[in-house]
């Protein structure tokens, strides 16, 4: 049995075969004094070769990875496997069953709790548990998003740029395997606590990416997101080829960089009112251009208000929900990066 605070795991995750159960968190609140939280978890092991992590539901309004993961575990065989994978799809399980972006138990955000704690709360339980019992048997991990509810996403993977020009050159070749559209380049330290943090501290190749949102299931972006998975699990030396093949692979095409850093800026409202969008997830647009009109909600007198792109740029992420009040964001608009400015970005000697 694995243990970690309130954490613990009964199946075993290092033999050959195909099982699944459950992390048992247990929460001595009102609801779960005297149960357990059953949060999901498989394992398919073939050979002795590399082991993938993958997760979904680290915010649990984000739809896409929890499908791929669980479909992982519905199709693979450990035949398709010269390694093996585990598979978290909903990992943080109470965010999951709430529909939320965090838990309702602790107001844990997972991507924020890493590297976790045994004793400040169910989330920080998970985290630990990830962080000590998964990352030292994984040679890589592939951390699942979506946009959540309250955002509209690009099809991303995320370059996580950090001071390791080898380390910026790795994630670099995962971001081309993964072959999502986008590929968007994060300055070092972008969120204190998050899993790929976590997980490269600990040795293990990270990667994670941004599938639709809104809080719903993109078609499109599923089907992007598997076939990249399983070109991720294949590169890793996880999963035979021909099984890839089988599953639906198919070959990798060109991503496109966009800069999530110091070029990016937001659009953000300082009044109330209903926002109606004048461009579209993805459209290229000018410094000054208008990007919505806000309408009063009260006065019909007042005229609607441009909120217009601070700088030029691509738009990277769009809010879903109209009614709008001060301190929203409606738009995050980043420039395209050419491979030169990626280049110095990545390797801070060339800079
Ligand atoms: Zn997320």
């Amino acid at each position: 049995m694995l243990d970690y605070g309130t954490v613990s795991c009964r199946i075993d995750l290092d033999s050959p075969g195909k099982r699944s159960g459950w992390l048992d968190l247990g929460h001595s609140d009102n609801r779960h004094d005297f149960s357990t939280i059953p949060v999901p978890i498989g394992v398919v092991r073939g050979g002795p070769g590399p082991v993938v992590l993958v997760t979904g539901g680290n915010h649990g309004d984000e739809y896409e990875g929890q499908l791929i993961a669980r479909r992982l575990f519905e199709r693979l065989t450990p035949a398709d496997l010269a390694g093996a994978v585990i598979l978290l799809p909903a990992l943080n399980l109470p965010a999951v069953l709430a529909g939320r972006r965090v838990s309702p138990l602790d107001g844990g955000n997972m991507n924020r709790s890493f590297p976790g704690a045994p004793d400040r709360g169910p989330t920080a339980a998970l985290a630990g548990f990830v962080t000590t019992h998964l990352f030292p048997r994984a040679a890589l991990a592939i951390d699942l998003h979506s946009g959540g509810t309250d955002v509209d996403f690009i099809t991303s993977s995320y370059l996580c740029l950090s001071a390791d020009a080898g380390q910026n050159a790795r994630a670099l070749d995962l971001c081309r395997d993964f072959a999502l559209p986008w590929t968007v380049v994060a300055p070092p330290s972008h969120t204190a606590g998050d899993l790929d943090s976590a997980a490269q501290a600990a040795g293990c190749a990270v990667i994670s990416c941004e599938l639709g949102g809104s809080g719903r299931v993109s078609q499109k972006a599923l089907a992007q997101g598997w076939a990249g998975v399983l070109r991720l699990l294949r590169g890793a030396g996880a999963l035979h080829p021909q099984a890839a093949a089988r599953l639906g692979e198919g070959p990798a095409g060109p991503t496109r960089f966009a800069d999530l850093g110091a070029g990016a800026t937001h659009a953000t409202v300082m009044h109330h009112g209903i926002a109606e969008p004048l461009v579209a997830l993805g459209e290229q647009v000018a410094a000054g251009q208008a990007l919505a009109l806000l309408r009063d909600p009260f006065d019909l007198a007042t005229p609607a208000r441009e909120i217009a792109a601070v700088s030029e740029g691509l738009v990277l992420v769009r809010r879903r929900n109209a009614l709008v009040a001060p301190g929203d964001h409606l738009f995050l608009i980043g420039p395209e990066m050419t491979a030169d400015q990626l280049l110095r970005a990545a390797d801070p000697r060339a800079a």
